[in-house]
């Protein structure tokens, strides 16, 4: 299982399924996409191997220079396309790699103040709940801020908004991930291998940090929020 964005120049759909197949070996049973339209969610997901994402893609392509991807390894929820990510809602798409441990306990709170659930995983407390945070007013970077210590368990999460061209939100407890530094474009992978055909520059989130990417950069956070500094590491690249 795996978790890609990109904040491109280009139309990034080609490139992030190029990652996630870079992710292969960790195994999977499905995988999805999401991509910014002129500022709205899209999304396409397959049950399965990649190819099966990749034969929707050539029926309906998707062309945002903005994307999240991700291969699925079931937790909670059969492995169909219902369940496979990303997870949205208008407002944000999420994908998840790991277990959130307390989601009855999230779900039951959100679905008592009306909120309807459309998949049986465990993500998608992730989606609904930084999504009523922003019904409620919370900015996207708010939101996350205040979603964040809520969930418990080992996880990687990937966060793309609708209407945020130039923006992607990373996290990380208990599970790797890393960011990219390219030109104008930035990255975030579950690891550097992911990244390799992009970028040699790049920086693992400390236990607890969250990321935000634009196309200029990224800003570091820590578990209390304090903007830090990461470290960058020169990877070997592959064409
Ligand atoms: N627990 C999540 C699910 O079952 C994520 C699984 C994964 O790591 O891919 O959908």
């Amino acid at each position: 299982c795996g978790i890609v964005g990109i904040v491109g120049r280009d139309a990034v759909a080609g490139q992030v399924v190029e990652a996630l197949r870079r992710l292969e070996y960790r195994g999977y049973d499905s995988a999805g996409i999401a991509t910014l339209e002129h500022g709205e969610l899209r999304r396409r997901r397959a049950s399965g191997k990649l190819v099966n994402l990749e034969a929707k893609l050539a029926e309906q392509p998707l062309t945002g220079t903005i994307g999240i991807g991700h291969t699925r390894w079931a937790t909670h929820g059969r492995p169909t396309e219902a369940n496979a990510h990303p997870h949205a809602t208008a407002r944000l798409a999420v994908v998840h790699n790991g277990i959130i441990e307390n989601f009855r306990e999230l779900k039951a709170e959100l679905e008592a103040d009306g909120v309807r659930f459309e998949s049986e995983t465990d993500t998608e407390v992730v989606v609904q709940l930084v999504s009523r945070l922003m019904d409620r007013g919370a900015k996207p970077v708010e939101a996350v801020a205040a979603a964040l210590p809520r969930l418990r368990g080992a996880f990687a999460l990937g966060f793309l908004f609708s209407g945020e061209d130039n923006l992607l939100i990373g996290a990380r407890h208990g599970a790797p991930l890393a960011v990219g530094f390219g030109h104008g474009a930035t990255y975030l992978g579950s690891d550097a291998l992911a990244l390799a055909p992009f970028t040699d520059a790049i920086a693992y989130l400390d236990e607890g940090d969250w990321a935000i990417l634009t196309r200029d950069g990224v800003e570091f956070r820590d578990a209390t929020n304090a903007v830090v500094e990461r470290t960058r590491q020169t990877i070997a690249t592959q064409a």
